[in-house]
């Protein structure tokens, strides 16, 4: 019989797995804390569970924790890591604010969601490499988990406070599994952060905006937009071509009628959409819209040819949509220094292999 995947059970299904195996119920609370709140990696970290117990579990549930391959620290606090998954690939992860821990209190980790990406954007290293395979529920669960575990080892009342699904891979091209990881993360008995605290960031998977408003709508949306005229758009993001504007925005307005939450709408500002005439187009485009536009100049990554805007343009474009009653942001960049846009270091340490 196959091992069931021990990160990526629901306390109900520990529970059904309890049962079968002539366990107590209480047995699948405490393996659910263990796993889910205390972020333990090892059998044996689970002391309050006998010996012979562990054993039985062990026969029906796999523990895999994460191998952490490197780690790289920026001098604002943000770290990132590449960890490998069972079977060999790697995938990256990031915890930013950390930094600030006294002061602010936040700590948001940057998940991935599946290895590589099918959308292949013209700027992102992750759609250079094309796709390779979904992440599953506890391969995503354990990015959190393992950076939890990793950070308590220096400061054991660490918590992390908010997810974003924003590393390598389209999140909603994978809607089960991150649904489900929502939950686990979000379970009180876990690491029980609270669902509006997590934002799935998505390229434009139109049918699955709609269908996400209803499945969860607490949880937090980005939309990548880039541009807000469909030439420009296929260009950038190739999977317009299949989701144009019109119906992009038809289910972002679909989404704000069912969760009344304000959508945040990422621009990656590069050479070939930052002009005057481009932030009249989304002026145009987000007249009447909830949401809120965040500005981030393109993180130049090398085989795509991208560069960055200079500071006095992104400055005029958050102008033009500012008087235009916009709500516009400048995302305060993070991790630079150790190439946090996803996807760079991956490719960086494969290239190093080669
Ligand atoms: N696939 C999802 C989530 C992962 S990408 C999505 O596309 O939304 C997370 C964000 O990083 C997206 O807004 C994406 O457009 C942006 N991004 C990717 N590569 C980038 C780069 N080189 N510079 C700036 N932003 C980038
Ligand atoms: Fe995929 Fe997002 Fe990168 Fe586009 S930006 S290739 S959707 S991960």
């Amino acid at each position: 019989m196959e091992k069931v995947e021990l990160r990526g059970c629901s306390e109900d299904e520990l529970i059904e797995i309890c049962q079968k195996l002539g366990l107590k119920r209480f047995r699948a609370v405490q393996l659910f804390q263990w796993v889910q709140q205390k972020a333990v990696r090892s059998w044996e970290d689970m002391k309050n569970i006998g010996k012979s117990d562990r054993q039985t579990l062990n026969t029906h549930l796999h523990l895999y924790a994460l191998e952490k391959v490197r780690e790289q620290r920026s001098k604002d606090g943000t770290r990132k890591y590449l960890f490998r998954l069972e079977d060999g690939e790697t995938i990256e992860c990031v915890l930013m604010d950390y930094a600030r821990t006294k002061t602010r209190d936040r700590h948001t980790v940057c998940v991935s969601t599946q290895v590589g990406c099918a959308v292949g954007c013209a700027f992102c290293a992750t759609g250079l490499e094309g796709f390779r395979r979904n992440l599953s529920i506890a391969e995503i669960v354990g990015q959190v988990l393992d950076i939890t575990y990793y950070i308590r080892q220096e400061d054991p009342e660490f918590q992390v406070t908010n997810i974003v699904f924003m590393g390598m891979g389209e999140p909603l091209l994978n809607y089960d599994q991150v649904l489900k990881s929502i939950q686990l993360l979000n379970h009180e008995q876990g690491l029980n952060i609270g669902m509006r605290r997590m934002t799935i960031s998505t390229s434009g998977v139109v049918p699955k905006i709609v269908q996400l408003a209803r499945d969860n709508p607490q949880v937090g949306l980005a939309v990548s937009l880039h541009a807000a005229r469909d030439d420009v758009r296929n260009s950038l993001i190739p999977m317009n071509r299949r989701y144009p504007l019109k119906e992009l925005m038809r289910a972002c307005q679909e989404y704000t009628q069912i969760t009344h939450r304000r959508i945040t709408f990422e621009v990656a500002l590069t050479a070939v959409n930052a002009r005057r005439e481009d932030a009249e187009d989304f002026v145009r485009l987000l007249k009447g819209q909830l949401g809120h536009v965040n500005l981030i100049p393109v993180n130049p990554v090398v085989g795509t040819g991208m560069e960055r805007p200079d500071p006095v343009t992104i400055k005029r474009f958050a102008q033009v949509l500012d008087e235009a009653g916009i709500s516009v942001s400048s995302r305060e960049e993070r991790g630079t220094d150790i190439n946090a846009a996803c996807g760079q270091l991956r490719r960086q340490w494969e290239g190093e292999l080669t």
